[in-house]
């Protein structure tokens, strides 16, 4: 992939939302993210050359704009044509190819940058395990189709919460047996792994969130670093190699040399980082701001810098994010993914 596509990408991933015309029907379905950087806002996926983002739209302001033409769909910034021709490309639920759900927006715990629990739109109510299976079941009849992942705030306490997504993944395995299931828990008893891969489970992401221990502890107060750890380490023993994938947050205020150090510790373990730019908005930056102070977007070099030496440390130690075909390093919307953007 040419240099300046990954770089674009970058930009996109980090920017401001796209403006589209008042007037005019997006011709595919509009995903509502209750996880997730965009959690809350109306988003498409845009793709082009292969790659995918996803970006919140609005009709009256946007740091870039779609301009649909006969033929085609230009996007611009600042009247600058970034891209000739951009595709569409319609979500299952949340991500192309994928049913992506999230069981429940709500969540005991108070990380600081999540969105999930603070929308006020209650778009996971009366998503029962049954209606869940029913809409999987549904999808998986498209072409597009191409596997289920299933993400959930902690209600009820982690036990309850994980049983529910394990009972979740059992009722969609009776519907279809033959398609890969990927959960995103917070999990914090081996047993609970164990559960989740009796049920059907083929891939897991456990988030360590940050690189830094320090940070971690503030932003995340309701969560335990060393125990994610061992929890990890039982997971890939549990899953498989490429087959345990985790999360960490690049703009907390890491240093790079942080962030390389704990996607070589995961990679030690068996386990395939991804990084994700931080997203700070109006619901969460207040309480970012007040407990790290002003923080900084990473810019698109530092996410490239940190994506090839990601690539790097994973190679080194024989993994890579195309041995999953679920959650995020399927869905390439929000992140540089290694050995499939770039
Ligand atoms: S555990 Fe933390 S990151 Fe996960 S949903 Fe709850 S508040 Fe959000
Ligand atoms: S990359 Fe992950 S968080 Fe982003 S849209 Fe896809 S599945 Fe959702």
């Amino acid at each position: 992939m040419e240099e300046d596509l990954i770089r674009l990408k970058a930009e996109l991933i980090l920017g401001g939302s796209v403006r589209i015309p008042k007037d005019w029907k997006i011709p595919v379905r509009i995903s509502r993210s209750t996880a997730g950087p965009g959690a809350g806002s109306r988003a498409i996926v845009l793709r082009f050359n292969d790659l995918r983002v996803k970006k919140s739209i609005s009709t009256d302001e946007g740091e870039f704009d779609l301009v649909p033409y006969e033929g085609g769909i230009r996007l611009e910034k600042d009247g600058r044509t970034l891209i000739d021709e951009v595709e569409i490309e319609p979500v299952i639920y949340h991500s192309p190819g994928q049913a992506f759900f999230n069981l429940d927006q709500s969540c005991e715990f108070h990380c600081l940058f999540c969105n999930s629990p603070l929308l006020g739109v209650e778009v996971t109510k009366g998503l029962t395990p049954e209606k869940i299976a029913d809409m999987v079941a549904e999808a998986s009849e498209r072409e597009d189709f191409v596997s289920i992942a299933l993400t959930s705030g902690v209600v009820g306490g982690v036990e309850a919460t994980v049983e529910r997504m394990a009972r979740t993944v059992e009722l969609i395995k009776e519907r279809v047996p033959w398609a890969p299931v990927g959960v995103e828990p917070y999990v914090n008893d081996p047993e609970q792994i164990y559960r989740l891969r009796d049920a059907g489970a083929d891939e897991i992401k456990i988030n360590v969130e940050s690189a830094d221990s320090v940070i971690f502890s503030i932003v995340c107060p309701d969560l335990d670093y060393n125990n994610l750890h061992e929890m990890i380490e039982i997971a890939v023993e549990v899953f498989g190699r490429g087959k345990v994938s985790s999360n960490i947050i690049v703009g907390l205020g890491e240093s790079d040399e942080a962030i390389i150090a704990e996607v070589e510790h995961l990679a030690e373990m068996g386990c395939v980082a991804g990084l994700r730019p931080l997203k700070v908005n109006e619901l969460n930056r207040l309480a970012l701001e007040e407990a790290l102070g002003s923080l900084r977007q990473p810019s698109p070099e530092r996410l490239i810098r940190l994506g090839e030496e990601q690539k790097r440390i994973l190679d080194e130690h024989g993994l890579d994010t195309r041995t999953f075909s679920t959650m995020c390093f399927e869905c390439r919307c929000c992140d540089l993914v290694p050995f499939r953007d770039f």
